[in-house]
């Protein structure tokens, strides 16, 4: 089943941005603007393939706003994406950048493509062209690109090495989520992972369950959810479940995430299905072991894997008392309100994911200065600002009774709108 058959990410996203700007009385001038991308690139490009073809790819690269500063936002590779999915992750990147109070814009990128059927050498050769095409818009002080889904730091090394060579010198800050080696950040890694520890510790002070101990059911265990059980785990979580596409393992008693971590890289050729210190979930059918994990009873749920996971068909089944967004959009807006009826402290992806893009900013920080910093230094920039947004987001929660989706996005909007009044329209 394809996610993205109708054009309804953006509609959503955007439907959220109207409701709320109106709540707030934001100026006429920057709902509209917020309304439309402010640039939409798509480019069909030939990559030459091992066996001699050519293959033409279509990639997008969108940016929706930028009037807090360079847009950034990561490059997806997947078969199924389209330009409105695009444009959805774009506009949520405007808010999640505008909520952790860090300078930039907000954009996204994608090339329509599957990542497991291409060769690495069919890969750099479509990333290194993808590159070009999109040279237009990306640029340290433009548009900076950084991983997403079906992208690594591998990918980001051959961006910055195609960028470079078209300047002349090396330009390590036009992208984020570099390899150590050449200009990558301490912490950026496992940063979106960690972020999202960060948020559930403070999620679970607020409904006073102690972490040491809670359980907690992982969906994905790509770059994200690994890092999040990984980071969970060592916070002294129950991690019970995780599921990926290819099924699901389950154990009451906490699975070893270590362990599960070397399996995946190993034996388990890249998922977790299989792995011997769990049980299979829903019966070894991966969509039904994804399911069974979404309606787990446990105490924290999150999920880290694609958009419209959890829907109006499975909210009602959801168990979890609180719900940490690792993925973008993974709750529908009707979804939405059935956990937020029911009680759920749903924290929204714009608050809860950002741990990736703040650690993007850091990097972007020391690249633009040469000068790098430890992992220590890393870690407690992240915990200070993810910390900072939660609480302000929190405080917004509370005064104008609103769940924390609406309470995120009327921080973003407010700065947003701050931001465009204080530079006006040109000309
Ligand atoms: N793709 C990540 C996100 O959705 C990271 C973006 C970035 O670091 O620029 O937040």
């Amino acid at each position: 089943m394809s996610r993205n058959t109708e054009e309804q990410g953006f509609k959503n996203v955007k439907e959220l941005i109207n409701d709320i700007c109106g709540q707030m009385n934001i100026p006429e001038i920057c709902r509209v603007r917020l309304m439309e991308c402010e640039r939409e690139l798509t480019v069909h490009f030939p990559v030459r393939m091992d066996d001699g073809r050519v293959e033409v790819f279509t990639g997008f690269r969108v940016v929706h706003n930028d009037s807090r500063g360079p847009s950034k936002g990561g490059i997806r590779y997947h078969p199924d994406v389209i330009l409105d999915e695009v444009r959805a992750l774009a506009a949520l990147m405007t808010l999640k950048t505008a909520v952790v109070n860090i300078p930039y814009g907000g954009a996204k990128g994608a090339v329509i493509c599957n990542p497991e059927l291409l060769s690495q050498t069919e890969l750099e050769r479509l990333t290194r062209r993808y590159t070009v095409e999109i040279s237009l818009l990306i640029g340290p002080d433009s548009d900076v690109p950084a991983p997403d889904v079906g992208t690594n730091p591998q990918v980001m090394a051959w961006i910055m090495d195609t960028y470079s060579m078209g300047k002349g010198y090396s330009v390590p800050a036009v992208v984020t989520g570099k390899p150590l080696d050449i200009g990558g950040s301490e912490g950026r890694l496992e940063a979106t992972g960690h972020g999202c520890t960060i948020i559930a510790q403070l999620a679970a002070k607020q409904k006073q369950i102690n972490l040491e101990g809670a359980t907690v059911a992982v969906q994905g265990f790509g770059n994200v959810g690994s890092a999040a059980a990984r980071w969970l785990a060592r916070a002294g979580c129950r991690v019970i479940a995780v599921a990926d596409v290819k099924g699901g393992t389950y154990n009451s008693k906490g699975l070893n995430i270590e362990d599960l971590l070397k399996y995946r890289n190993g034996e388990g050729g890249g998922f977790v299905a299989g792995f011997k210190g769990g049980e299979a979930m829903g019966n070894g059918n991966a969509k039904l072991a994804n399911a069974e994990l979404l309606g787990l009873p446990c105490d924290i749920l999150v999920p880290a894997a694609l958009e419209n996971q959890i829907t109006a068909a499975n909210a009602a089944q959801v168990k979890a008392k609180i719900v940490v967004e690792g993925a973008n959009g993974p709750t529908t807006p009707d979804a939405d309100r059935i956990l937020c009826d029911k009680g759920i402290l749903v924290v929204p992806d714009v608050l809860a994911n950002a741990g990736g893009v703040v650690v993007s900013y850091l990097e972007w920080v020391q690249g633009m200065q040469s000068f790098y910093w430890d992992e220590t230094e890393v870690n407690n920039y992240l915990g200070g600002l993810m910390t900072k947004a939660f609480n302000k987001v929190l405080h917004i929660n509370e005064d104008e009774k609103v769940d924390m989706r609406t309470a995120a996005y009327m921080v973003a909007l407010r700065r947003l709108a701050t931001a465009m009044m204080t530079r006006g329209i040109f000309p």
